[in-house]
């Protein structure tokens, strides 16, 4: 992703949760108002806001959403100058709602919860001060999560950072301050040089773009038998949340398709408890065939139950 020379590549402990907290204790400083811009637009970013608010004053710069199915216009942000930095979750995991553009943030330091969607598609790091992810959905296993942070971004930690989560300590050190997760860096760079021998980023996208039409164009083409919540301007191509049945989603049907699916050797389909329905997520780790097995699954589903 052709990280600019002026960027620390870090491999800390913690997980993207760590760095709800990491993300504030070390940038929320950056300027005298301690405050921070956030797009709350599902699950992970409204915990990273909430996490946020222990260490400033936090601005949710949108109008509240009465669901995590779309994102708000641009027009219809109030970014604050005098912000530290702006945050957003670039793919929120739980609701399958996925930025396709980079938000503008009038030269404010602009920050990103990667954590679902890293290395699936190119990303322009210039256009950031930081950019975070745990390694366990697209580069490997949990243990290690990867911290892309401008360097002149370091060094302005408030005084409680804890020192493992302090990226400038852990820069200077080269990730080595404590002892790092070694099997789960091993594995990232096995996932690391797979993703470069078949074509990088590029190569990820474009695969990423046929696997999730794949399952939204059955969606779209089911009649509502399955319906997909999310606006058609944001949805993931990493996890596509849909429902089974009438529109709100037929509980006993949806027992059916799960059963259905783990006779096949799908399994991990249901969605997440506080949405409910199915998710499909289709990491790079998911291939084309794995993606066509469950697209099979569900034409042969919908014929049967429609
Ligand atoms: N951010 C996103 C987008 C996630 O999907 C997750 C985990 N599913 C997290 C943060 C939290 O990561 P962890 O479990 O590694 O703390």
């Amino acid at each position: 992703i052709d990280i600019p020379n002026n960027y620390k590549v870090l491999f800390l402990q913690g997980g993207g949760s760590g760095q709800f907290s990491g993300v504030p204790l070390n940038l929320i400083g950056l300027k005298e108002d301690r405050c921070a811009d956030y797009l709350v637009t599902g699950t992970w970013s409204a915990k990273a806001a909430k996490e946020a608010e222990k260490y400033g004053k936090v601005n949710i710069i949108h109008p509240k959403l009465d669901s995590y199915t779309k994102i708000p216009d641009p027009s219809s942000w109030t970014l604050n100058p005098s912000a530290s930095y702006v945050y957003y979750c670039c793919n929120e995991t739980v609701h399958g709602v996925e930025y396709n553009f980079t938000p503008e943030t009038n030269g404010v330091v602009l920050v990103s919860d990667m954590s679902s969607n890293f290395l699936s598609r190119p990303v322009d790091v210039s256009k950031f001060g930081l950019i975070f992810a745990g390694a366990q959905k697209n580069v490997g296993c949990a243990g290690v999560t990867v911290v892309i942070v401008r360097e002149d971004l370091l060094g302005h930690a408030l005084k409680e950072c804890p020192i493992v989560l302090d990226y400038k300590v852990q820069a200077d050190m080269n990730s080595l301050y404590n002892t790092p997760p070694c099997f789960s860096i091993y594995i990232m760079g096995l996932v690391l040089e797979w993703i470069k021998n078949n074509g990088g980023s590029a190569a990820m996208e474009t695969l990423n773009k046929q696997k999730s039409s794949m399952i939204y164009d059955i969606i779209n083409s089911s009649n509502g038998f399955y319906v997909c919540p999310v606006d058609a301007a944001c949805r993931s191509r990493m996890n596509v949340p849909f429902r089974v049945g009438k529109k709100e989603g037929d509980e006993s049907l949806e027992k059916l398709f799960l059963e259905g699916a783990a006779k096949r050797g799908m399994i991990s389909l249901k969605g997440h408890r506080s949405v409910g329905g199915m998710r499909a997520s289709l990491y790079n780790a998911v291939t084309l065939e794995d993606t066509a097995a469950l697209a099979d699954f569900m034409r042969s589903f919908l014929k049967e139950h429609q």
